[in-house]
């Protein structure tokens, strides 16, 4: 994607953008029992300990746990067309990402396809341009 990009302000906390330009999703992790998390929690999903602060990447691949096509849409902040596929991704870690899926404009989403974090644009300021993250058939 060219030019300058920043995370929209409402996902700011989940989404980081390297050096590189490529998106990165933040993850937590548990310092007592290795639990990871996301999106951002106080405390352990798992042990209920306040001790995850710790913010790390999470993997940029994985797989499609569960979908569904969104036929209406109220305040359609991403600005897609409708309808469009929305799944919970589960990652390498084990954390699920609710997300929406794009490359699936002439195809129905599979559970278990392999897929990869992209940028989805939603506007910009300036010439920087606001992204969300999403997912997108891997291959
Ligand atoms: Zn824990």
């Amino acid at each position: 994607m060219e030019g300058p990009l920043k995370p929209a302000g409402w996902i700011v906390e989940r989404l980081r953008i390297t050096h590189e330009g490529v998106p990165v999703l933040l993850g937590m992790e548990c310092a007592e029992c290795g639990e990871v998390m996301f999106p951002k929690s106080l405390l352990c999903y798992q042990c209920a300990s306040e001790q995850v602060t710790e913010r790390i990447f999470l993997n940029p691949k994985g797989k499609i746990w569960s979908f569904t096509i969104v036929y209406e849409s109220y305040g359609n902040v991403i600005g897609l067309n409708l309808p469009y596929p929305v799944a919970f991704v589960e990652l390498e870690e084990g954390v699920f990402v609710q997300t929406v899926l794009v490359g699936f404009e002439n195809k129905l989403p599979e559970i278990g396809l392999e897929v990869a974090i992209t940028f989805l644009p939603v506007g910009s300021v300036g010439d920087v341009k606001e992204v969300v993250y999403a997912f997108k058939p891997i291959g």
